[in-house]
C-alpha cells in the first residue's frame, strides 16, 4: 500500500464517512476511506431528512441532486387509533439510504476522492496511529476518524471508556414497497407506532417501532417475514397498504443506544455518527447528526490543520451539548408515540389536535444551520 502518513484515514463509508470525505477532498486535504462491505445495501431502509441535514446536504452541493431523485411530502398527518387527529406541513426530504449515499458517493468521485472497499479495520494501535486490515496489511497514517457506524470497532479497540451500545427497548421493522403515497403517515398505538412516507414517484417506506423488553441483541438487523411484521400492527393500518402483502424484503432492527455519551475523540482519534453517539430513530436525526459532525470535524481538521488536538477539543465543544439534547428528545418522543394508558393518549391527542405542540418539538432540532456556525 502507498504511503499514508499525511492522510486522514476515515473508517466507513456510511453517511459521516462519505460527508467528511467530501469536505475534505473539497478542501484539498489528503484523505482516504476504508469500507467493510463490497458495496451499498439497502436493507428495506427509507430516510428521512430534515432541514438542519439538508443544509449540510447544500453545503456539500448535492441538495438539489438528492432532492431531484426523492421527495418533498407536502404534509405529516398524525393519526391515533386509525382516527386523524393533525395535519401539519412537512418539512423534510424522504428517499432512501441508498439514494443518499449513492448521491455522496458519486460527489466524492467526482472529486477524485480515494476510497477502498472490502477494507475492513480489526486492530489499530493508537500511539503510532497504525490501522491493520482483516487480511492483515497495515498502514500508518496522520489521524483517524471513526464512520464505522453503531457497533464501532475503532472505538472499541482504542477507547478505555467504550461503552458496548444498549438495546433501548424498542424495535423496528422496515420495508420498502410499491405506492403512491405522497404525504407522511403516522399511526401512534399502543406500545407501537407505524410512519410511512414516500422514498420515489412509486414507493412508500414503512417503519414500524415495537415497545418490547425482550432484548433483541442476536442480531442488529435480520431479515424478517411479512407474516410476522403483519402480526404486530393492527390490520385497520395494514390495510391502507395492500401491497405490502407481496413482500418486497422485510428487515427487523433491534434499536441499541449509547448512553451519556461523555468524549467524541481519543488521542489520533475522532468519533462521528453512530459511532460516537447512536440514538433512538423518533426524530429521524441520526443521519442529520451525522452529516453536521462531518461538517464541523471537516472544517475544523482545514481550521487546525497544524494542530489537530484543538481541532478535536472544539470538535466536542460544539458538538457535545447538542447530541445530548437530541438524544433525550428523541427518547421522549418515543415514549409519547407508545402511550398505552388511555387517559395520557387522551391528553396527548388533545395537545396534538389543538396545539402547536409537534412544531413546537421540532422546531429547536430542525431550525439549527451548522454552516452558520461561528466558530469554525
Ligand atoms: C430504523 C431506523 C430508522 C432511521 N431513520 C432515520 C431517518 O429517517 N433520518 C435520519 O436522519 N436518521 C435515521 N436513522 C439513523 C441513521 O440511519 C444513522 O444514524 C446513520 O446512518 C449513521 O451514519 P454513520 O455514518 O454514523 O454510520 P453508518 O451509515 O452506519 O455507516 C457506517 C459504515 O461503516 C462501515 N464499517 C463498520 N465497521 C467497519 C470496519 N471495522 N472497517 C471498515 N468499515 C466499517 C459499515 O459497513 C458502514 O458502511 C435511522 C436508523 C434506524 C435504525
Amino acid at each position: 500500500m502507498k504511503d499514508y502518513t499525511n492522510f486522514i484515514a476515515i473508517i466507513g463509508a456510511g453517511i459521516s464517512g462519505l460527508a467528511l470525505g467530501i469536505i475534505l477532498q473539497k478542501k484539498q486535504i489528503p484523505c482516504v476511506i476504508f469500507e467493510k462491505s463490497q458495496k451499498i445495501g439497502e436493507h428495506g431502509a427509507g430516510i428521512s431528512i430534515s432541514q438542519n441535514g439538508l443544509k449540510v446536504l447544500k453545503n456539500l452541493d448535492l441538495h438539489n441532486e438528492f432532492n431531484l431523485q426523492s421527495r418533498q411530502p407536502h404534509n405529516a398527518i398524525f393519526f391515533s387509533s386509525n382516527k386523524k387527529i393533525k395535519k401539519i406541513s412537512a418539512n423534510v426530504t424522504t428517499s432512501t439510504r441508498r439514494t443518499l449515499f449513492k448521491s455522496l458517493l458519486d460527489k466524492y468521485h467526482n472529486l477524485d476522492g480515494e476510497i477502498h472497499f472490502g477494507n475492513e479495520v480489526v486492530d489499530i494501535e493508537i500511539e503510532n496511529q497504525t490501522i491493520t486490515f482483516k487480511d492483515g496489511k497495515s498502514i500508518s497514517v496522520k489521524h483517524i476518524a471513526a464512520c464505522d457506524g453503531i457497533k464501532s470497532s475503532c472505538q472499541e479497540i482504542v477507547s478505555s471508556k467504550f461503552n458496548e451500545p444498549k438495546y433501548s427497548g424498542y424495535y423496528v421493522w422496515r420495508t420498502i414497497f410499491p405506492s403512491k403515497q405522497t404525504n407522511i403517515h403516522f399511526h401512534l398505538g399502543s406500545n407501537f407506532h407505524v410512519v410511512t412516507y414516500p422514498v420515489d414517484k412509486k414507493r412508500v417506506s414503512l417503519v414500524a417501532s415495537i415497545k418490547s423488553r425482550n432484548k433483541q441483541s442476536e442480531s442488529w438487523k435480520q431479515e424478517g417475514s411479512i407474516q410476522n411484521l403483519l402480526s404486530e400492527i393492527p390490520q385497520s393500518i395494514t390495510d391502507n397498504y395492500p401491497s405490502i402483502h407481496n413482500n418486497y424484503g422485510v428487515y427487523k432492527w433491534g434499536i441499541f443506544l449509547r448512553p451519556n455519551v461523555k468524549t467524541l475523540f481519543d488521542k489520533n482519534i475522532s468519533y462521528l455518527g453512530d459511532a460516537a453517539h447512536p440514538i433512538v430513530p423518533f426524530l429521524g436525526q441520526g443521519a442529520c447528526l451525522a452529516l453536521e459532525d462531518a461538517f464541523i470535524l471537516g472544517n475544523l481538521l482545514d481550521k487546525h490543520k497544524n494542530d489537530l488536538s484543538l481541532a478535536q477539543i472544539k470538535y466536542k465543544k460544539l458538538r457535545i451539548k447538542r447530541i445530548r439534547s437530541i438524544y433525550k428528545k428523541s427518547l421522549n418522543q418515543g415514549k409519547l408515540n407508545h402511550f398505552s394508558n388511555p387517559f395520557f393518549v387522551f391528553l396527548r391527542n388533545l395537545l396534538m389536535k389543538y396545539t402547536n405542540i409537534i412544531s413546537i418539538r421540532t422546531r429547536s432540532v430542525w431550525s439549527y444551520d451548522v454552516t452558520e456556525e461561528k466558530d469554525l
